[in-house]
């Protein structure tokens, strides 16, 4: 009785993240949200949202820090000219977390211990450092199952490229990006092989992202937390997803799920539940002929304000360069690189004279979770993206 008093709990919390988050989503501007062509081609894209969750209950205990959409990732080649402005994965799951990244960091820059905050807590060192209240658990919504390893088994004949169900041996070498790395694959290529690194699918001919996938990039979270270099540094105990909440899973599925996140990584203590939710994302794929939305979007959510940005080729709206010219002015996300790193420098000013990458090098704490991650993840070694400092 008491653990179906439990689930059914769950399942109500699950549903009130997903209809906040989808709530939230139908407020954005029309140009972050999925168009129909002028050939009456529909668009679709994914939906992702970060909330914090108050266990004490109420009515209000559901807050949402960000909401994001996105299926594209930026090609390594174009990450040179980025000098940390451009965002190189923008699938939605990814920005949700970048995005409340952004939004922990403005939380901290703006606080005032005489007022606190609803979800964070300062200690008394000096600097000051901060908690998640004890009473506060995080949650991620994604409209769709993320992404490579967790996803492989539910690929249906219309979101594969043709290449993809080209039948392919373990030696052939084009499914690697290095040959020597068997435990890194291409995209969704060799589908049928299970816990491997995945980069983020695209077709074979198109130029490689060596962004991992959202599946890859979640289960390390489990180990290294959601928070981003900056934040690990001003944040005294680490914070991590409590639950991530997908449409429509069922038993079979989430057994799928729980291999790949938990399986695959020696996290203890930190697994994150999956939760099923009812209500689907009514901006998904329903047709066959529906085409992914080049547009990617942002939503942040500080106590009472909010701000939104419409994101294509990894820059806002409005802002596109061809590769070959430098960057605009003002081209950055505020849940860039660039930007995040300047909010922190003014939250800790003695780190202005450093790069972003002189920075986190000397993060060994967070550098040997996330070495013990890839390590777990991919036993044959790892692939990093092109490197994108800050100075
Ligand atoms: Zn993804």
């Amino acid at each position: 009785m008491a653990k179906l008093l439990i689930m059914s709990s769950k399942n109500e919390l699950a549903e009130e993240i997903s209809n906040k988050v989808i709530g939230e989503y139908s407020k954005l501007k029309s140009v972050c949200k999925p168009a129909t062509r002028p050939t009456g081609i529909k668009e679709w894209t994914i939906l992702a949202g970060v909330v914090v969750i108050n266990r004490s209950g109420g009515a209000n205990n559901v807050e949402v820090l960000s909401v994001a959409t996105g299926v594209k990732a930026l090609p390594d080649s174009e990450l040179q000219r980025s000098g940390g402005k451009l965002l190189h994965d923008c699938h939605a799951e990814i920005l949700a977390l970048r995005g409340a990244n952004t939004v922990l960091l403005k939380h901290i820059k703006d606080y005032d211990p005489a007022n606190g905050s609803d979800f964070i807590e300062s200690n008394n060192e000096i600097p000051i450092r901060f908690n998640l209240k004890d009473d506060w658990e995080l949650a991620l919504y994604i409209s769709r199952l993320p992404c490579g390893d967790a996803s492989m088994d539910f690929l249906n004949d219309s979101c594969k490229n043709n290449e993809d169900f080209i039948k392919i041996e373990d030696n052939d070498a084009f499914q690697y990006v290095d040959p020597k790395v068997k435990t890194i694959l291409r995209g969704r290529l060799n589908f049928h092989k299970k816990s491997v690194v995945r980069t983020k699918p695209g077709r074979y001919d198109s130029n490689i992202t060596l962004s991992k996938s959202c599946s890859d990039k979640l289960s390390m979270k489990q180990i290294s937390s959601i928070l981003n270099s900056l934040n690990y540094e001003l944040f005294e105990q680490p914070v991590y997803l409590k639950y991530i909440v997908i449409p429509d899973i069922e038993d079979k599925t989430k057994h799928i799920l729980e291999r790949s996140f938990h399986n695959r990584l020696p996290c203890d203590g930190h697994k994150v539940e999956f939760l099923n939710c009812h209500t689907p994302f009514y901006d998904d794929r329903t047709d066959e002929n529906d085409i992914p939305s080049s547009m990617c979007s942002i939503k942040l959510f500080v106590n009472d304000s909010s701000t939104e940005e419409a994101i294509f080729n990894g820059m806002k709206n409005g802002f596109y360069t061809k590769s070959s010219k430098p960057l605009r002015k003002h081209c950055q996300s505020q849940v860039s690189r660039f930007a995040q790193w300047e909010l922190f420098r003014q939250i800790r000013p003695k780190h202005k004279s450093m790069s972003y990458l002189h920075f986190k090098s000397q993060q060994k704490e967070r550098n040997r979770l996330i070495t013990t991650a890839k390590n777990a993840l991919s036993p044959d070694g790892w692939i990093s993206t092109r490197i994108d400092d800050v100075s």
